[in-house]
Formats: structure tokens, C-alpha cells, sequence
């Protein structure tokens, strides 16, 4: 569907928001004069004595009170299953769960990993584990070998909970390197090849746990990220994390008791565990998951036929309706959907307005990542919306433009429309409590109070930022981040391959692509079958998602004077770009 202007002229326009529609978060203004994190904190139970635990919030409170038959979890199978499971049947499948693992001898602060697609295990076992205060790591399923075996190694897994399925393609290989792992437990009911069957365990275990008391700043969940170098982050969150998960999804995705929710994200990154498990249990709402994958027909069928309230989504997927055309709308009643929303990728303004055009309101961008634990920045279902723009920040959140100072200090850009790093004052809830054995990064992210999120970004007069970029090398692929350290080690792994560099290159669907340059050894000639080689080599180690799609071969890649590889100056010239300083340049191409 096309959307007619410029798109200059489409960040000009304000959608503004009629007066008549209630929502959570009524008038901005004064919610950010009286918002205060212990108000936020009252919303929620909580346990005896001060304690805070997100499985506790999210189901076992529901499950003792008039929410207990509502439906939390609708999921939709690949083969058409339908199961509606209410918050009491999911209290005692996670009390089972939780008895699971203390009959295996897991202690609290234990780490268990979860890989599994959007099945109805995966939300058992995350939350069964935040129940029995064991620590949840999750793993992208599309995650190759060396991926896992990394993020189990650094977070010391214990245990992993998967299918039989993706265990044996990609797990068993790498099971001798991963010491620690000391259980397997697979989805079904066949042990062997040294994992255990979750179901019967499940159903032989008893539905009586008690929350156990749980001290706010306990680790909850590890979320693994990446920077531009080194291994892969793994973002230390605790349980009282969950205050901002229920307060955001009560102001930001304005959720509502008895409303039907659906986030189509991945549980294997961070949207899909506090947009997709924690925010929509603990408003108390039903949590549509939809196993299969995108497909644009499907989508709008279940939009409708299950009477979706609230949906959040992220721009490829957006930009992958766009191409589907009005002809896979048709036909469809979506007149109950009273708020869309999207993240994790800058969200192009066409894409903000065609959500108007196709569905009578624009899809509301707002902005967060791993480290924030929850959304930072977003338009709200009361404001106007600037196309192009993540909206405003969360009441509770002090949002900034930062200058980097020669002496590693930063200074507050207070005018408007300037760039610079967008900054955090630190001090909420959902806050990272630290990089997994990395303290060393971790403090690196703080100046002067500050959290220094790594994105470059604009705030405009009336207080709306916009995204300009990232600050580091980092790539953002269908929503996925992707660090080129961790893809260029796989690559220079290959007999071939002397030197390899990666970045990502815009792709009008996906976002950005990841593109390697490879140096070859001498005696190798840079031909279509290598090509093949390098790529299939690639993808078999890192998976598909992770792996290069695309390969340009290079007879030397430019280097500083101490022999980095200049990354950002061979994104400048695959994008036709200004080289910028190259005073550092030792060695090049040319
Ligand atoms: P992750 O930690 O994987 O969630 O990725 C976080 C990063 O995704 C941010 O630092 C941004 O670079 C990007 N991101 C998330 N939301 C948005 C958004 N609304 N607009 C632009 N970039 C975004």
C-alpha cells in the first residue's frame, strides 16, 4: 500500500488523538507531575516481609482471586490446537515445574535456559523457574551450536529446557563443552541421548509450592546481548524488575483486564519474555500466543477471530504486512483492536501512517533494549503521534541527549533537535543490575548518573525523540542484534578464510543484513563454490539467523595502525558514505 508524500513531509505530521477514548494513561503531563517508581510498586502485591517475585505477580495473585478462570495463556498451535489455559490451571502447571526442578536438586540462583519456540512449555518452565528462584536465561531457537554453547558457558546453565528436536540438531554436538549443564529436559515424553522427558516429570510432580520468599534484588533473569567486540552480555535482571514490566504495560501498551493481548515477538530475546510472559500476566489480561510463523493471512485472521485489544509488533513484521497489500486485509472486521504498537527497530513513518490508512489508527513505536529491562520511550494511546518519532519517555524515566566530553565526562544537550547519545538517569526498576562476570562493561555504561544506552538520538522541542542510529558496530536484523565479533571468529574459522569483518547493510524489509567481507588465505581463489562453502560453514555454526546472507570477498580489509579492522569505514563505502577520519588507517584495500 502505498503512502503518498515525501518523507520529510510524512515526520511533519501529527496524528492527534481524539479526547473520547479513554485510556490508562489520561494525560500525560500530570501523570509525570505525580508518577512516583513506590506508587508503581503499590500496584503489585508483593510478598510478606517487602519480598517481590514476577511469577507471583504474574499468576499465582490471579490465581487466588476473581482472575482465577480467566483465560491466561490462549495458544494457538501450528496444527490448529487451541488451548485456553486460566490463571489457576497455570498456577499449578508452574507450581509443578517449580517442584520439577527442586526435585533436580536446582537451587535459587541456578540457571536454567530455556529454547523453545511459542510453545506451552516454554511459558511453564520460565515461569516455574522465577517461581522456584532459579534464574532464566532464554535462547533464540534459530540460535546455531556455537551460540548456545557460548551464552551456556558464560551464564553456567544447569539446566536447559528444550525440544527433542532442536537438542539434537544443535545441542548434543556442543554438550561436551558445556560442563555445567547438568540436565537436558525435552518437551514430550521420550528420555535418551542424555536428556530427560519433561512430561512425565511434570505430571508425576505435585501442584503445591509455596512461593518461596524472595528478595526483590534476587536474579531473575540473565538476557544475553552484544556489543560491537568481545562475547556475547549476559544482562543481569532481578525480580523487582517486575514493577516496571506491570507499570509499563498498564501506561505504554495501555493494557486493560479481560483484554485479549498479542506480542508476536520471539520468546528468545527480551520482548518475548517482558512483553510476551511477564507485562500481559501481571495487568491480568489474556496472552494470545500465536505458535506459527508470520504469515500475513493468518495474522489477520487471528487479529480477528480471537478479538485482539492490544498488539504489539515489530517494524519488519509492519513492513511485511505493507508488502502483503490491502488485498490480505480485506474482508477482515479488526474494529475491536484499540491499540498497536511496535519496537526493537527504528519504525519507518510511512509504516506509522499505512497503520492508519489500513487499520484507523498509526501503530505506536516505542523504544527500549536488554539492558533496560522494559520500554523507555513511546507514544501513548492519549498523545499525538509523530510518524517516524519513539514518542516521549515513560513517566518515572528521565530521558536525554548527551555530548561526550574530551576528559570521558558527558554534557546534557538541552537544545532541541540536536544529536547525541541518548542517556538514561539510572534508578529504575527494570534497570540492568550488571553484565554476568563483566564488571569491567558494565561500568562502562555509566556516566555521571547516567546510562548510556548506545543509540545516537534527537529530542525536538515538544519533548518527542527520535532514533538517528547506533553509536557502536552492533547490527539489528529483523529485529535481532547481532555483534560482528561473534559472527567474524565462525567465519575466519573456515580453511579459506585469513580476515573477516561484518556489518549490517539496509535492507528495505529486514532492516539491515548482515554482510561479511572475507580476506582469503593465499592459494584460495574468491570464486562462487568458497562463497557457498563460507556461507553454509556459517550457517551451520551460528544458525540462519545469525549468519551472514550476504558475502563480498576482499584482497585486504583497512586496519588502524593497531590492526583493528575498520568496520565503520567499510559501511561507508558499501553505503556510498563519507570515509569520515581515516587518520588511524594503516593498511587498505585500495
Ligand atoms: P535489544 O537489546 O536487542 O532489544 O536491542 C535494543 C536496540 O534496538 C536499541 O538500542 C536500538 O538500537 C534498537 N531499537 C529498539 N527499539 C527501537 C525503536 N523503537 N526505534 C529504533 N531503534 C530501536
Amino acid at each position: 500500500m502505498a503512502v503518498a508524500g515525501t518523507s520529510a513531509e510524512i515526520r511533519s505530521v501529527r496524528l492527534e488523538k481524539s479526547r473520547e477514548r479513554p485510556c490508562n494513561l489520561g494525560d500525560y503531563e500530570e501523570v509525570l507531575a505525580t508518577f512516583s517508581w513506590a506508587e508503581a510498586r503499590a500496584m503489585l502485591d508483593g510478598l510478606p516481609g517487602g519480598g517481590l517475585n514476577i511469577a507471583h505477580e504474574a499468576v499465582i495473585r490471579h490465581s487466588l482471586g476473581e482472575r482465577a478462570e480467566t483465560t491466561a495463556l490462549l495458544w494457538l498451535g501450528k496444527r490448529g490446537e487451541r488451548r485456553a489455559i486460566s490463571y489457576r490451571e497455570l498456577a499449578d502447571e508452574i507450581r509443578r515445574f517449580a517442584n520439577v526442578l527442586r526435585g533436580l536438586g536446582v537451587e535459587p540462583g541456578d540457571r536454567v535456559f530455556v529454547m523453545l519456540g511459542r510453545v506451552p512449555e516454554l511459558y511453564v518452565a520460565v515461569l516455574g523457574s522465577l517461581l522456584a528462584k532459579a534464574v532464566v536465561s532464554p535462547l533464540f531457537s534459530a540460535f546455531g551450536p556455537e551460540p548456545i554453547a557460548t551464552r551456556l558457558k558464560i551464564g553456567r546453565g544447569k539446566v536447559l529446557v528444550t525440544s527433542p528436536e532442536i537438542y539434537r540438531r544443535k545441542v548434543a554436538q556442543i554438550r561436551g563443552e558445556v560442563p555445567d549443564l547438568a540436565h537436558v529436559l525435552v518437551t514430550g515424553r521420550e528420555s535418551g541421548d542424555g536428556t530427560t522427558a519433561l512430561q512425565p516429570l511434570l505430571e508425576a510432580a505435585s501442584d503445591q509450592f509455596e512461593t518461596p520468599p524472595t528478595d526483590p534484588e534476587d536474579m531473575a533473569l540473565l538476557h544475553f546481548t552484544s556489543g560491537t567486540t568481545g562475547t556475547p552480555k549476559g544482562a543481569i535482571h532481578v525480580h523487582e524488575a517486575v514493577v516496571a514490566h506491570n507499570v509499563t504495560g498498564f501506561y505504554a501498551l495501555d493494557l486493560r483486564p479481560g483484554d485479549v493481548f498479542w506480542c508476536t515477538a520471539d520468546p528468545g530475546w527480551v520482548t518475548g519474555t517482558s512483553y510476551g510472559i511477564i507485562a500481559p500476566l501481571t495487568n491480568g489480561v489474556t496472552n494470545l500466543v500465536l505458535e506459527a510463523e508470520f504469515d500475513a493471512g493468518l495474522w489477520y485472521e487471528t487479529l480477528e477471530a480471537e478479538k485482539v485489544d492490544v498488539w504489539y509488533t515489530a517494524p519488519t513484521a509492519i513492513r511485511m504486512l505493507m508488502k502483503a497489500g490491502k488485498e490480505a486485509l480485506q474482508g477482515h472486521d479488526l474494529s475491536r483492536l484499540r491499540f498497536m504498537a511496535s519496537v526493537g527497530e527504528p519504525l519507518n513513518p510511512e509504516a506509522v501512517l499505512w497503520g492508519q490508512e489500513a487499520f484507523g489508527q498509526p501503530f505506536h513505536d516505542n523504544w527500549w533494549q536488554t539492558e533496560t529491562g522494559g520500554i523507555m520511550v513511546a507514544n501513548y494511546a492519549s498523545m499525538a503521534v509523530k510518524p517516524g518519532s519513539m514518542g516521549r519517555p515513560l513517566p518515572g524515566i528521565e530521558a536525554a541527549i548527551a555530548k561526550h566530553l574530551p576528559d570521558g565526562g558527558i554534557e546534557i544537550v538541552e537544545a532541541p533537535m540536536v544529536e547525541g547519545e541518548l542517556v538514561l538517569k539510572t534508578g529504575w526498576p527494570s534497570m540492568m543490575r550488571g553484565y554476568l562476570g563483566e564488571e569491567a562493561r558494565y561500568r562502562k555504561c555509566f556516566v555521571g548518573g547516567w546510562y548510556l544506552t548506545g543509540d545516537l538520538a534527537k529530542r525536538d522541542e515538544d519533548g518527542y525523540f527520535w532514533f538517528v542510529g547506533r553509536a557502536d558496530d552492533v547490527i539489528k536484523t529483523s529485529g535481532h542484534l547481532i555483534g560482528p565479533f561473534e559472527v567474524e571468529s565462525i567465519l575466519i574459522e573456515h580453511p579459506a578464510v585469513a580476515e573477516a569483518a561484518v556489518i549490517g547493510v539496509p535492507d528495505p524489509t529486514a532492516g539491515e543484513l548482515v554482510k561479511a567481507f572475507v580476506a582469503l588465505k593465499p592459494g584460495h581463489e574468491p570464486d562462487e563454490a568458497l562463497r557457498r562453502s563460507i556461507l553454509g560453514h556459517a550457517r551451520q555454526r551460528l544458525g540462519a539467523a545469525v549468519a551472514p546472507k550476504l558475502i563480498d570477498f576482499k584482497a585486504n580489509l583497512p586496519k588502524t595502525r593497531s590492526g583493528k579492522i575498520m568496520r565503520r569505514l567499510l559501511k561507508a563505502r558499501e553505503l556510498g558514505l563519507p570515509e569520515g577520519d581515516l587518520s588511524t588507517l594503516e593498511s587498505d584495500e585500495k
